[in-house]
């Protein structure tokens, strides 16, 4: 019997293939966690196209996390000063049912909101959408895919016309120069940067440039580091397009017949003279020059980013002008060349394929665009107009209608916002002003559940079966090996559950996850996002790419089924003429530079073995062994004005809050700049959160809170 289960690593949107084996080990002794619970056996997958075999630490203990803090059964408390009684699932829906109708009396649909997670499998995600854009009449459903990528989604949609990263991580190991920006990829995407970085050091004449504030592992394996001040991106990439221009190193043929908005992008960054440039990022004018030289002598260049570029208040414009080189140049669509957003969570990919963001509908649709309205309301055997035209409220916006008592019902499943979330303070004293908020999630406690008044338990990982995305647009199917923990059940059953209870029942009877699966990819015939082609039992042989339908591509034909693993390889884009559009963005820099009272950039990230909020790496041994405490980055230069040493303790203060950290001096971090992870909550020490320090100003066109830069004070412990 095989007893070998094929999976997904539930961590980054690397998406790494994973092999489950059951804990025992022939001939060896069982391997048990600290509570004495057996654990099964993961190794990375070869036949996984994304993979091929690796995994990083994450992965490797991912089942280490299974069974601690499970949240096991329903649990139900009156107000947030009590505590909680066990429950029966028929008490806890019945509640939800009732708190439901009652509030879409009262506040109407924009009274209930969702704010889900791109930890999601489609499955969930799908069911969610249906439940709340169709038939609860809420657009009201955003997840924390909004603090993470949401800039690269609006990026790509003005820009090429649809969301989707057109490159894949073949082109890693095709290029001639991966230009990263904004992305510590060996610590938050390891595998993916494996891949590039082993390639790198085979080929000489491959180059690697890192944009990025610190020295990070990253900026350690590139050619060139450009160490530019925090908020100046869009100067440094218009400075290079001015030298492309200059230097006639365009494409011309390309921006004539593929393009358009060129003349008004042409126009702005003749401001941006190399001098200019250098002098406001803080870096010399020979970097400049021979980053810009690399751009323009590559045939193949590839650029990454993450959170650096969307995690600010100008996040859709940096985008956007990154894709703007590759307009220039005419690298996009071919092997070894694109813009690669590198996407933060497993799922957050199928999260915007099926519709999962505040402003969108399954398949790349739109709720501001009425025919995209019309045909996901025939789908789901809506009547016309049902669906609102308006979008929900994004993150930011929750946070708000809290405030004002504009929300009667907020259900929170697969996130922790209150450590996330910008600003938490603000956050906290918001989530405890809801008058009724649902927790759904696998662990208990976490910082969120704090401030609930129902805990639904959720299976996780291992324990149902769906898909995910990943960053190169592969489709995984993450297969159960074991039974649900205690009562848990999937997110989407959960979901179904409440749609029958409150009378749609018809619309929301499902034998299995497969058969939410062959309903949804329907909704995606023809769109870019097409997955039409694809169901539960076709993947059960291996991750397939999109798009795969069951139609002809409008953009990429794909003969004979053969893998096309690139978007716009007939340089076509999905715009009204087909082009590909330039914009032109002037640099706003920070949202909150630095001041005499403030007067250091505080900038946030992640560590190579913690994911996000801890939730689960908190729980595992080994990876808590890595980083025993929160830490601040100091430059020595920094550290001697402020009179400290390595370990020292510093309290850091922003206009919002204070957190306190141990010190670690170190020049990997440019003097004014200072350095903190995101990941420590008050569950695992006590004033470490790095966001009661950020402030929540975010982008115009995405919404993406400015995460990565606020202004501190330091003070000596
Ligand atoms: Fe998991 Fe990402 Fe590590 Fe791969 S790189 S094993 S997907 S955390």
């Amino acid at each position: 019997m095989n007893d070998i289960t094929k999976t997904l690593c539930p961590y980054c949107g690397v998406g790494c293939g994973l092999e489950v084996l059951p804990p025992a080990q022939r001939g060896k002794a069982t391997k048990r966690d600290d509570l004495g619970n057996p654990i099964w056996q993961v190794r990375g997958d070869r036949s996984h196209p994304s993979s091929q075999g690796m995994v990083c630490v994450k992965g490797a203990t991912i089942a280490e996390s299974l069974d601690k803090d499970r949240l096991l059964y329903p649990m139900i408390r009156e107000s947030l000063d009590r505590p909680f009684r066990r429950a029966s699932w028929d008490e806890a829906l019945d509640l939800i049912v009732t708190r439901l109708q009652a509030v879409q009396q009262q506040l109407g649909p924009q009274g209930i909101c969702m704010y889900g997670s791109g930890q999601l499998q489609t499955e969930d995600y799908y069911i969610a959408q249906k439940l709340l854009k169709g038939f609860l009449k809420t657009n009201n459903f955003d997840s924390n895919s909004r603090l993470c990528m949401s800039s690269a989604v609006v990026g790509y949609q003005q820009s090429l016309g649809s969301d989707g990263p057109p490159c894949c991580y073949e082109d890693l190991e095709q290029t001639d120069f991966a230009f990263l920006i904004g992305t510590n990829a060996a610590e938050c995407h390891p595998i993916a940067f494996n891949r590039l970085r082993k390639y790198h050091k085979r080929n000489p004449r491959v180059k690697m440039v890192v944009v990025d504030p610190r020295r990070t592992a990253t900026a350690e394996a590139a050619d060139l580091h450009l160490a530019i001040k925090p908020g100046t991106d869009i100067d440094l990439l218009n400075g290079i397009a001015y030298l492309l221009m200059q230097w006639g190193a365009i494409h011309a043929p390309f921006i004539d017949e593929c393009t358009s908005h060129f003349p008004e992008f042409a126009q702005l960054i003749s401001e941006y003279t190399p001098e200019r440039v250098a002098q406001r990022c803080d870096i010399p004018l020979d970097s400049l020059e021979e980053v810009a030289r690399y751009w323009a002598e590559s045939e193949k260049t590839i650029s990454l980013w993450s959170m650096g570029m969307n995690q600010s208040s100008e996040g859709t414009a940096k985008v956007r002008s990154l894709i703007n080189l590759h307009l220039m140049t005419g690298t996009i669509g071919k092997p070894g060349c694109g813009p690669f957003s590198l996407t933060g969570q497993p799922n957050a990919m199928g999260g915007r394929e099926s519709g999962g963001l505040s402003s969108l509908l399954p398949g790349y649709r739109s709720v501001k665009n009425p025919v995209h309205r019309a045909e996901v309301e025939a789908f789901w055997g809506l009547p016309p107009g049902q669906i609102s035209p308006q979008p929900g409220y994004t993150a930011g916006e929750m946070v708000q209608a809290l405030e004002t008592g504009g929300i009667g019902l907020l259900w929170v499943v697969a996130t922790n916002p209150v450590v996330s979330l910008p600003d938490l303070e603000r956050a906290k004293a918001a989530l405890a002003r809801s008058p009724f908020t649902i927790v759904q999630d696998a662990y208990y406690p976490t910082e969120t559940t704090e401030f609930a008044h129902v805990l639904l338990p959720a299976a996780q990982w291992g324990e149902k079966t769906g898909t995910m995305t990943n960053s190169e647009r592969v489709v995984t199917l993450c297969q159960a090996f074991r039974p649900p923990k205690g009562e848990a059940k999937p997110d989407w059953e959960i979901f179904a559950e409440v749609a029958r209870r409150l009378g749609f029942g018809d619309r929301f009877t499902y034998p299995n996850s497969a058969a939410v699966y062959a309903e949804y990819v329907q909704i995606t015939q023809g769109r870019v996002c097409d997955l039409s082609g694809l169901s539960h039992e076709l993947l059960a042989d291996g991750p397939i790419q999109w798009p795969y339908g069951s139609l002809e591509k409008h953009f990429d034909p794909q003969p004979n089924r053969e893998p096309n693993k690139r978007l716009y390889t007939h340089f076509r884009f999905p715009t009204p003429d087909g082009r590909a559009r330039f914009g032109a963005y002037h640099s706003r820099g920070l949202a909150e530079p630095p001041d005499p009272d403030y007067p250091l950039v505080l900038t946030t990230g992640r560590l190579y073995g913690h994911w996000h909020t801890q939730t689960r790496t908190g729980r595992i041994e080994k990876i808590q062994q890595m980083y025993p405490q929160a830490f601040i980055e100091i430059h020595p230069r920094d550290a001697l004005k402020l009179g400290v040493v390595e370990n020292d303790w510093v309290d850091v203060q922003s206009r919002r809050g204070k957190s306190r950290f141990a010190v670690k001096v170190t020049k990997a971090i440019a003097p004014g700049t200072v350095f903190v992870p995101m990941h420590w909550g008050s569950l695992w020490a006590e004033n470490a959160e790095a966001n009661a320090l950020t402030h929540s100003e975010s982008c115009p066109d995405s919404s993406q809170p400015e995460l990565k830069a606020c202004a501190v004070q330091l003070s000596k412990v």
